[in-house]
């Protein structure tokens, strides 16, 4: 049985590889870590140092999908490193203030909303990619892990 370090090398390799031969090639570093305690798949952000940091939960790693899941945050720093307006962060934060300003938003749930409504946002333009990259893919066994992948992800990213 492979560690657990041994599967994020490969399926980092793997996820990195398909990115590129689909042509969304990701130049700069990303560093694959694990939050055990993670209580959703996983989320990638940008290193002050420059890079990207993948952190993916321990059970995004049990689940045997963490490829497709690497894949999903690496196009979330693509979408970020190439400046899509989706992942400017700069643009969002001015847009959430204005709809909080405007329609006077003071519950936390109400701003949860916000933020999950700009999660929405940034996961299409993600998965836009995301699909063209599984698309690509071949063996076919690509296709059938974007299924199981958006299944589990749908299942555990809104708790
Ligand atoms: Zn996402």
């Amino acid at each position: 049985m492979l560690s657990e370090n041994a599967v994020i090398r490969s399926a980092t390799r793997n996820a990195l590889k398909m990115m590129k031969d689909s042509g969304f090639e990701i130049p700069d570093k990303i560093e694959v870590v694990v939050d055990p305690k993670l209580p959703f798949m996983g989320y990638s952000t940008k290193r002050r140092s420059g890079g990207s940091v993948i952190v993916v939960s321990g059970m995004a790693l049990k689940s045997g999908l963490v490829e497709g899941l690497l894949i999903h945050e690496m196009c979330h720093v693509y979408r970020t490193n190439t400046n899509h307006p989706s992942h400017n962060s700069e643009l969002l934060n001015t847009v959430g203030h204005a709809v909080i300003h405007r329609n006077q938003l003071t519950e936390s749930y109400q701003l949860d909303l916000i933020r999950q409504a700009v999660n929405h946002i940034q996961d299409l333009y993600a998965d836009d990619i995301s699909f063209q990259v599984f698309q690509n893919s071949s063996p076919p066994h690509n296709n059938v892990l974007s299924l199981c992948y958006s299944k589990v992800y749908k299942t555990y990213i809104y708790r």
